[in-house]
Order: C-alpha cells, then structure tokens, then sequence
C-alpha cells in the first residue's frame, strides 16, 4: 500500500486483445493496489498489475448476476480513500455504454481524484477487426453507434429508428444480439431498403473472433445458424459488404 491520498483511474481496455490496451492503460495497471475489472476487459493484461495488486472480478454476465453499481462506486472510493491506486478496468472505452461517467461522478462528488484513460471502443475496432471501416469516402459520411439493450418497441427505448433508418450513416450496435430480429425489422418498416447489408462480428479481435455478413432481412437467421452469441456487435450499412473484398 502506497502512503499519502490515493486515486482512482478509469482506463478503458480495449476490445479484447491485450494487444489493444492502450501504453497509458497498460503503465495504469502497473502501478495499481487494486484493479476492479469488468467481464469484457482483456483478462490476459491483468499480468501486468504488480504482484502485491488486489484483484476483484465485477464482471457482468448478461441477464446473471452482476455487482451492483452503486457498490462499485463505493469500492473505487473506499480503495482510493484507503490511500491505495484504484483501477477501474473495463472493456473498449468506459464512457461508451461502460458506466465510467457515473463511476467517474461519484468519485467526484466523494473529493476523490480520478482520471481517465480512454480505451479502442469495440463499436468501432469490432467492425474494423472483421474488415468493415465505419466511415468510407463515397458510401457513409458518418456512423451512429447504438445500444440494442431492449427492443424498439420496448417502453424503455430512447431511440428513434424511424430517424436511424434514413439516416444514411453506418448503424453499429451493441449489445444487440437477443433484439437483432426486431431491431432489423423495424429499420426495414421504417423505409431501410431490406438489402442494405448487414454483418456481425463476435468476440472481435479474439482468437475465437467470427463474422457473420448478409443483409438487414437475412442477418438475424445467419447469426443464429452460426450461434452468434455475446459479446457480438452488429453492422449495418453499405460498409459491411467492404469485408468481403480480397
Ligand atoms: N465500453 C465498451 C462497450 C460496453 S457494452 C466499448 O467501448 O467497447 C458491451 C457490448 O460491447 C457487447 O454487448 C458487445 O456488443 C460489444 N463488445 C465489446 N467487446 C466486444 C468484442 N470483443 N466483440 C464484439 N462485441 C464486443
């Protein structure tokens, strides 16, 4: 344990591939107390935490059991207090879908210092790793990045797939693979043309990394014949039919 006051680091670690932690990331863990890591952040870097680092698994298995937010926020602060180096390790980048901003407020409003270390977001190394470039001079001039964590029709959605649908940029989701069906669904009857192609990707930048490339009406019984399952992210635009060429 170090003396004086200690501190929390929020370093987004990447998709998977220990190879994709950023340095800034990687000197973070080496001089951590205690690592407070998420499921999807790279395992295999936590060799890099010195020997004498704690090391709490606050993984989240989709629809298991899963710690409670509030106290992981608790945990950053009473570690920092303790006068220890806290790091936060999740996957891709903490501010996206990642829960690093509630991490980071708390932390915060509790007068402890936090920094953070911006990590390679899967939503958009993930197509990258399966060929797909989220932005193409000539097709896309930009790129929407959505959560598909409950359905379009879902009371809770926030979304606007009607909007999404003529949009005209490159639609990534995540967390998207229980809702493929209804999410692909509703951007067809909103106006997206049913051949607008369409590819997933899982476990990207892993060594069991697979993809998945048809078109918006036929991607969710491609995935499911492949047994797609999370963490996997869905593409769909005319991007996704750059993966196929040499
Ligand atoms: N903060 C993370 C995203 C967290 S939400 C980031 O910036 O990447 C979790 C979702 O991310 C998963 O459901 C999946 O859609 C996506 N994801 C994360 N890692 C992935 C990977 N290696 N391959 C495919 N999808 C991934």
């Amino acid at each position: 344990m170090r003396g004086g006051p200690g501190r929390v680091t929020l370093v987004g670690g990447g998709p998977g591939d220990p190879g994709l932690v950023t340095v800034a990331g990687r000197e973070a863990l080496e001089c951590a107390d205690l690592v407070v890591a998420d499921r999807l952040a790279p395992l295999a870097a936590l060799r890099w935490a010195p020997a004498h680092a704690e090391i709490v698994d606050v993984g989240k298995i989709p629809g298991g059991r899963s710690t409670d937010q509030t106290e992981i926020n608790r945990m950053l602060i009473d570690g920092a207090k303790a006068g220890r180096h806290v790091v936060r390790f999740k996957g891709g980048d903490s501010f996206v879908f990642g829960r690093g901003g509630e991490e980071a407020v708390a932390c915060a409003r509790a007068g402890v210092e936090v920094r953070v270390v911006p990590g390679v977001s899967s939503s958009i190394a993930g197509p990258a790793a399966a060929g797909v470039p989220v932005t193409h001079r000539g097709l896309t001039q930009g790129f929407t990045v959505v959560s598909g964590h409950v359905p379009p029709d879902d009371p809770t959605s926030t979304l606007d797939y009607a909007a999404l649908a003529r949009a005209g940029t490159t639609l990534v989701v995540l967390m998207g693979v229980r809702t493929l069906e209804a999410i692909c669904e509703s951007l067809v009857d909103h106006g997206l043309p049913p051949g607008t192609p369409a590819l997933v990707v899982a476990d990207a930048t892993l060594p069991s990394q697979v993809r998945v490339r048809g078109t918006v009406s036929t991607i969710t019984e491609l995935s499911e014949k492949a047994q797609v399952g999370p963490p996997a992210i869905a593409v769909i635009g005319e991007v996704a039919d750059i993966a196929d060429l040499p």
